[in-house]
């Protein structure tokens, strides 16, 4: 094992407080929350397990990077919303959309600083009550 590598070896967790392996070190019980959720699990209150560490490289930003790891044993099968919820979701989603000044469905969620849709944010008051 290459010096670099050593430099991330620490399964009991001696240097870095959490067992700690190098990049792609890690044994296979040990997830990221990215690999827990394609498999349909979710940490399910446990705390981090442990942690991937490498040297990046990457430009600008070079560094240490940490992915932390969560034990798949403790893991529970990601929750699926209740048809009720879904349907609260989309009524709340309906309202962020619909301008209460035209009150029309502007598609897209409607930016808080105006409070309005784009078209009604864009003609001045006063034109408006023209029209
Ligand atoms: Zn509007």
């Amino acid at each position: 094992m290459s010096r670099i590598r050593a430099r991330f070896w620490d399964p009991a967790g001696k240097r870095y407080g959490i067992p700690t392996w190098p990049w792609r070190m890690a044994p296979a019980h040990l997830l990221t929350r990215r690999q827990l959720t394609a498999a349909g699990l979710r940490p399910g209150g446990q705390g981090v397990q442990a942690q991937v560490l490498w040297a990046s490289r990457r430009h600008g930003a070079p560094g240490v990077r940490a992915a932390y790891l969560y034990d798949v044993r403790f893991a529970l099968p990601k929750r699926t919303a209740t048809p009720a919820q879904l349907d609260a979701l989309a009524k709340a989603n309906a309202a962020r959309r619909t301008c209460p000044d035209c009150g029309r469905d502007a598609g897209y969620v409607l930016p808080r600083h105006l409070g309005t849709c784009l078209d009604c944010a864009q003609t001045p008051t006063d034109l408006k009550e023209v029209a």
